[in-house]
């Protein structure tokens, strides 16, 4: 048994399992699907992960830990964001591809969640920030301006929706 890599999670979980139940679950499924296809069994044995599954691990971490969306969540993601990009140039400069390039957009994704599940952003975002390039009034007024847009969009569901409704009728 070892500890979910989730930060700050203490859960004891198997060898094979990357993170708790619910810290896994809470990962966007494009992201489980690529520790999965990143994973090779047998590497919790002898330690030897590749740099591929390290980068997509470690930005998993790192989108995890940025859920919450404030200062103490861009402290705590920006270590593992910024690992996940020191282990996707080891990959890249082994020949083995850019293991994060197929996690950049989610266009599907409700367009609440889209912004702030992008992970192309969020890496560029929490890199700024560690590097003191963005000021903690700018990312308060950018969370600020997606909630904005969730409530715009929102209102504009429901105004839509109310309109085809009651003119059905
Ligand atoms: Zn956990």
């Amino acid at each position: 048994m070892h500890q979910c890599h989730a930060h700050g999670c203490q859960k004891r979980v198997p060898p094979a399992m990357f993170m708790c139940r619910s810290h896994w679950f809470s990962l966007r499924k494009q992201m489980r699907d690529a520790i999965w296809k990143e994973y090779r069994p047998g590497q919790e044995d002898d330690k030897r992960p590749s740099p591929r599954y390290m980068a997509v691990q470690r930005r998993a971490v790192a989108e995890v830990a940025f859920k919450p969306n404030d200062e103490k969540a861009a402290a705590d993601a920006a270590p593992y964001a910024l690992d996940a990009m020191r282990w996707r140039q080891v990959a890249i400069d082994a020949g083995l591809g850019d293991p994060l390039a197929g996690l950049a957009k989610e266009e599907t994704m409700p367009r609440s969640n889209r912004m702030r599940d992008d992970a192309g952003q969020l890496v560029d975002y929490i890199k700024r920030l560690a590097d003191g390039r963005v000021s903690m009034e700018h990312a308060r007024g950018l969370v600020a301006e997606w909630e904005k847009q969730d409530r715009d969009f929102e209102n504009w569901a429901a105004a839509t929706h109310g309109t085809t409704l009651s003119g059905d009728e």
